[in-house]
């Protein structure tokens, strides 16, 4: 059996530790429209960072969604670090794999590291540590806080478990007993699942919620993909915000005769963002790739332009294309992620 302490030492890069462990400065960056793991991660690995003296600048293009504001010292983002480029900070790259999905394509770093858990990957980093297996980005941060010798605090096991908590539906993919040990040990640490829960779940104001009933309300089914959008006059109507409807795309995968899930939003004129989600075997990353986007097999999105009939009609296409979709005309898939 691999120990705990040994399946850290494999996983992580000793390249990582050693840069890590000698430089002073880091710019941590997540991807833009951040999620849970994105957040989580960041603001987990920023704390364990300033706890043994060194300086950080967590940064995101986007804001902290109002849901997750709840996580502590959330507030750290910050998207002025211009002043702090000039000191040469490395960049830690955290749930994504390439500058363009944080919004950095226009800078240089000295050193890049990246660490993130995605299907899709672009060859970007001086320091890959890429594991598609892994659940969460947050799985990987605590493993690195860990070997780093740093003392997990309730603030970091708090951002971590709901990191964790996310990128897993709280515990219903991609789980495992290594997740829950994990999370049994963030628990340990100060994390209150009950609590993290109501504030994940049991919160949303009510212009989220009269969005998510007005995208369901355009909710059509064809054959085994469902398919939901949002207009800018939908936004506007609800006074709800692109970030509110995160996760929206899962709720059509309640329903037993879907396979996969799209939620279209209009993001410009003629512009949609397109999120995936889908059971089991069926790979929506290689969808959303084909249209330049990416993610993981179960959820993944992508832009896309044309109006929304065409766009509709480019997934449905993309849909039937997936070989596994094309055969398997059970519907009852069970995931073994
Ligand atoms: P969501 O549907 O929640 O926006 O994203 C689902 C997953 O797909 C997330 O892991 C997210 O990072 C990834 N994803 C969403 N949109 C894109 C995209 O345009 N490009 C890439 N590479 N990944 C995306
Ligand atoms: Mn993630």
């Amino acid at each position: 059996m691999v120990t705990e302490a040994k399946r850290t030492k494999m996983k992580i890069p000793e390249k990582i530790l050693a840069t890590i462990k000698k430089e002073k400065k880091m710019l941590i960056a997540a991807h833009i429209n951040p999620d849970g793991d994105a957040i989580g991660s960041s603001v987990a690995l920023s704390i364990a960072l300033e706890s043994v003296g060194k300086e950080t600048f967590v940064y995101c293009r986007d804001p902290v969604p109002e849901f997750y504001r709840f996580l502590p010292k959330q507030n750290i983002f910050k998207t002025d670090f211009k002043n702090f480029l000039k000191s040469e900070p490395i960049l830690i790259l955290l749930d994504c794999n390439s500058p363009e999905r944080a919004a950095l394509d226009h800078y240089k770093f000295r050193i890049s590291i990246v660490i993130d858990h995605h299907q899709s990957e672009k060859k970007f980093g001086d320091i890959r540590w890429i594991d598609r297996e892994t659940a969460a980005t947050g799985m990987m941060v605590f493993y690195l806080i860990k070997a780093l010798g740093i003392k997990l605090t309730k603030e970091i096991a708090t951002n971590l478990y709901t990191a964790i908590s996310v990128d897993t539906g709280t515990f219903r993919y991609g789980s495992s007993a290594e997740v829950l040990k994990i999370c049994a040990e963030l628990v340990e640490s100060g994390a209150e699942p009950n609590l993290i829960a109501y504030d994940l779940y049991d919160t949303w104001d009510r212009k989220r919620f009269n969005l998510l009933m007005k995208a369901l309300s355009t909710l059509e089914i064809k054959k085994t993909v469902a398919m939901m959008h949002i207009t800018k006059d939908m936004f506007k109507k609800t006074g709800a915000s692109f970030e509110d409807t995160e996760n929206f795309s899962n709720f059509p995968r309640m329903i037993d005769s879907v396979n996969i899930s799209a939620l279209f939003r209009e993001v410009g004129r003629d512009m949609w963002k397109v999120s995936l989600r889908s059971k089991g075997v069926f790979n929506v990353a290689e969808i959303a790739e084909i249209y330049n986007g990416g993610g993981h097999k179960n959820a993944a999105g992508f832009r896309i332009k044309g109006n929304l009939k065409s766009a509709k009609k480019a997934l449905l296409e993309a849909s039937q294309k997936l070989k596994v979709q094309v055969r398997t005309k059970t519907l009852k898939v069970r995931s073994k992620e």
